[in-house]
């Protein structure tokens, strides 16, 4: 009951930092064209609080974030291989949702890319003009490194470098390998396993203190944006959101759909039907892991998959399935190149679906980490990170959709692996309802 009532005190409290970062957001973009086309320019205005004031605090706030990345990233990474070690131990079963998840979650980051590649939300937008340090970003992502360099790259020839110099392929590589370890060897390495998980926990809490300051932060970077760009910024941050809920739409509705249909038989209309009042759950919470019990208690009673399978492959999901995340990060790293005008070639478009399916290993089922791992794809193109500024404005309204779309992910993938392993029910899937002829 106590852990209820905290558990309730907890969701208030961030549902009051929703709204927080959306009046940051508001009055940011107020008083940015306030400044803009009200005052007249001045040293005052220039020097003290666009370039002092709002830059130190929104640059202060990007930079608290950046700080999290190679701690919460090395962390999650290693207790989600753990669970990936583990899979072995369920053989076929984990095999199969593994293989399923990271298959859904490439292709989540296709739709994404390809969607925000039609739309182009960051045309229009010239960051480039605000921020100094997209030429640099300009060069460094135009510059030829060639594939066995690029494959060579990922291997760490010094672990402290590259978590000192945030490199993060070396660093995920690294992670990746010694979660598998670890589960591995068990119980002789338990402190060890321990050490990871608890500073994981620690890292969640200092991703939690961080985000409150978020509606400052938030506020500072935009006033500061539209102090300088004026409207025309406004339209590129609703082509985002609007990409990214149509990628989002897409990856739900036919990606998972078309799976079900074609690996079940199952009819698609009647699982979204059924599986809806879990969607309006994380939609609600913007957290996947608090979804773990309903969505398992749900395809157990209205869809017949048995508890046997669902048990492990949902929290599994929780941990390491994010296409919903990655569909943001897809949609985000386009936006960002065309607002800083950097190009991006193939090997980089390649290089993100990589980054950011891992990516999704890395996020926690909980909100607004989505944001901290975008970092991590953007460093991988050498993006700038002050893009992450602007749409982290807008961010929690997709952080609410995305995790929906995270968590049917998960029950697709699951409900098709029960299916190949003999534990799906289709007369409870059917019950009540009329059974299609398929
Ligand atoms: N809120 C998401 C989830 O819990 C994670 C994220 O994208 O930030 O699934």
């Amino acid at each position: 009951m106590n852990n209820e009532n905290r558990e309730e005190k907890k969701e208030k409290k961030q549902v009051g930092l929703t709204t927080k970062i959306l009046f940051g957001l508001l009055f940011g973009a107020i008083t940015g064209f306030v400044l803009n086309y009200a005052v007249p320019d001045s040293y005052f205005k220039n020097t003290i609080v666009i370039n002092g004031i709002l830059q130190l605090i929104g640059q202060g706030f990007i930079r608290l974030m950046q700080m999290l990345v190679v701690p919460l990233v090395l962390c999650s990474l290693v207790c989600g291989s753990m669970a990936i070690g583990d899979t072995k131990k369920l053989g076929n079963v984990g095999a199969k949702a593994l293989g399923f998840y990271i298959c859904t979650t490439a292709l989540a980051v296709t739709v994404a890319l390809t969607t925000a590649n039609v739309i182009n939300p960051g045309i229009g937008l010239d960051m480039s003009k605000i921020h100094k340090s997209s030429t640099v970003a300009t060069e460094s992502a135009t510059q030829s490194t060639n594939i066995v360099d690029t494959f060579l790259n990922i291997i760490p020839s010094n672990i402290f470098n590259s978590l000192s110099e945030g490199t993060m392929l070396q660093v995920i590589l690294f992670a990746l390998i010694l979660g598998v370890i670890l589960a591995k060897m068990g119980d002789r390495v338990e402190t060890v396993k321990n050490f990871f998980s608890q500073f994981n926990d620690i890292m969640m809490e200092m991703t939690m203190i961080v985000m409150k300051v978020a509606p400052i932060g938030v506020f500072c970077l935009i006033a500061k944006t539209f102090s300088q760009l004026g409207i025309e910024a406004f339209q590129p941050l609703l082509k985002y959101m609007i990409a990214v809920l149509i990628a989002l739409g897409i990856q739900c509705f036919i990606v998972y759909q078309a799976l079900l249909k074609v690996f079940t038989g199952l009819n698609p209309l009647l699982f979204i039907k059924k599986f809806f009042p879990v969607m309006e759950f994380a939609f609600s919470t913007a957290t996947s892991n608090a979804t773990i019990p309903m969505s398992i208690d749900t395809l157990a009673k209205k869809m017949g998959v048995s508890k046997k399978i669902s048990s492990f492959t949902i929290p599994l999901g929780a941990t390491i399935n994010m296409d919903g995340t990655s569909i943001m990060q897809g949609v985000a790293v386009v936006f960002a190149a065309q607002a800083f005008n950097i190009h991006l070639d193939l090997t980089d478009y390649l290089m993100v679906i990589g980054t950011a399916t891992l990516a999704s290993i890395g996020t926690a089922g909980i909100p607004s980490v989505g944001l901290v791992t975008l970092t991590m794809v953007f460093n991988t193109v050498n993006l700038p990170v002050e893009a992450i500024g602007l749409i982290m404005g807008i961010d929690r309204i997709l952080d609410m959709t995305r995790t929906a779309v995270n968590i049917t992910g998960d029950a697709v993938c699951t409900t098709i692996v029960a299916k190949q392993n003999d534990a799906l029910d289709r007369d409870i899937f059917y019950q009540g309802e009329q059974k299609e002829a398929s």
